[in-house]
């Protein structure tokens, strides 16, 4: 490593320390609660216990959507190795509450990508939402924030469902903070208070000391590969809110009449539960991993979204890298820094549903898992790096620095 990086870790360790603190503050808070949740619940090994066929009366699955239920603040919860994924949970709660006739509105701009094809709008695809018939409006961000005044107008009494994205995304808007969606809901509440408010909880859980769902959201999912899984968990997704809301998305997932009370535990039960158990410490390595890239980069004079002392909303570092090369080598670096595949190297390519060629380095255990240290972006101007997880600070710490000597030492 050039000395002269080594003195730049030292001196963004240093500015960056308040920031840090903060962080461990707020993991400190949630392990409490995680931990205070499962005293009350009594977990024990008879949870961790794998089942088969339709596994009525499985424990371990029941045990843990109500132990979800808990650290949420909800009435329950659906948490399942049978959601494919994050999209796959958000989309069984749309199609689970939505009738032909009904309006959808998303009330934080463009929904993320996958999104977009779930509800069929923007973009045509076979078994959207628009084919059933769900209308479909969304509320333009004003300077990358929720247009919380027009709200009012915006939202009808016919609106059964408004859409409120937590995360960035991989766009350069603001993140969400629990603060802010406790306002958006309360504005909805106020013009038609049986609109259901949901939000897309993907790359927020455990970055603050609350939820969605305890300010008044109703309904909230997200995936089990991001934070709330602690980098354990193998696969799956969530659901949790008010009990009639994840009943009728449980139908879906399921079938009408059967719900969440049969499906197999199919993996090692101890993996969802050890795994949420060190999901807050992990969230904060994820955090820690942002902030330090943050100020590496900044330092080296890029524009970094959030800054180094900014207070997060989620765990996504975004990076402009300004050249389609500069990305690539980023991306490849932090490839060969990573535990798994440091043989590969990432191209980019055309990925299904993306208009320009997308790169992304994931070298994870988990197939796929963004709380584990990723890297991505398309190539498109200010061709920005997001960059997100660490599983260790110590090991995200040792990817960003490689790849900023890569870019140090390069011409591009
Ligand atoms: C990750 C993510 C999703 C879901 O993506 P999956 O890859 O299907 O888990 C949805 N919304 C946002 C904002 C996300 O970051």
């Amino acid at each position: 490593m050039r000395n002269d990086l080594i003195d730049l870790k030292r001196v963004v360790l240093n500015e960056v320390s308040d920031n840090f603190r903060r962080v461990e503050e707020v993991s400190e808070q949630n392990t409490l609660k995680v931990l205070d949740a499962m005293r009350r619940l009594k977990i024990s090994d008879a949870h961790f216990k794998t089942s088969t066929g339709y596994a009525y009366g499985d424990i371990g699955r029941d045990k843990l959507d109500e132990l979800f239920a808990d650290i949420f603040h909800a009435e329950s919860a659906l948490v399942r190795t049978q959601f494919v994924s994050g999209t796959h949970a958000l989309a069984t709660a749309l199609f689970g509450i939505l009738r032909p006739g009904d309006e959808l509105v998303s009330l934080t701009g463009e929904p993320y990508d996958t999104l977009q094809t779930v509800i069929g709008h923007a973009v045509k695809s076979r078994g959207s939402l628009k084919e059933f018939g769900v209308g479909y409006r969304e509320l333009p961000l004003v300077n990358g924030k929720v247009d919380l005044p027009a709200i009012k107008n915006f939202i009808t009494p016919k609106t059964k469902l408004a859409l409120i994205q937590r995360s960035r995304g991989y766009s350069m808007r603001e993140p969400l903070n629990v603060g802010d969606i406790e306002k958006i809901c309360a504005a909805v509440k106020a013009v038609n208070p049986a609109c259901v408010t949901f939000v897309d909880n993907c790359y927020g859980e455990f970055v603050e000391t609350r939820e969605p769902v305890e300010v008044g959201a109703d309904l909230a999912a997200g995936s089990l590969i991001k934070n709330i899984g602690g980098g354990l968990a193998p696969t799956g997704g969530y659901i949790v809110g008010k009990s009639d809301l994840v009943e009728e998305a449980s139908y879906r997932l399921t079938a009408p009449g059967m719900g969440g009370e049969l499906g197999a535990s199919l993996s090692d039960g101890r993996l969802l539960y050890q795994g949420l158990f060190i999901a807050p410490h992990v969230t904060a390595q994820a955090l820690k991993a942002a902030i330090f890239a943050a100020g590496i980069f900044s330092k080296l004079g890029y524009r970094t979204r959030p800054l180094p002392e900014d207070i997060r909303g989620d765990i996504i570092q975004a990076i402009e890298l300004g050249s389609a090369a500069r990305l690539i080598k980023f991306c490849q670096a932090i490839q060969s820094f990573s535990p798994v595949d440091s043989f590969a190297m990432p191209e980019p390519w055309d990925m299904p549903g993306y208009e320009d060629q997308v790169i992304m380095a994931a070298g994870t255990f988990v197939q796929g898992a963004s709380i584990e240290l990723s890297a991505d972006g398309p190539l498109r101007k200010p061709f920005a790096v997001y960059l997100q997880g660490g599983l260790t600070f110590e090991h995200a710490a040792i990817a960003i620095l490689a790849a900023a000597e890569a870019l140090e030492n390069s011409s591009l």
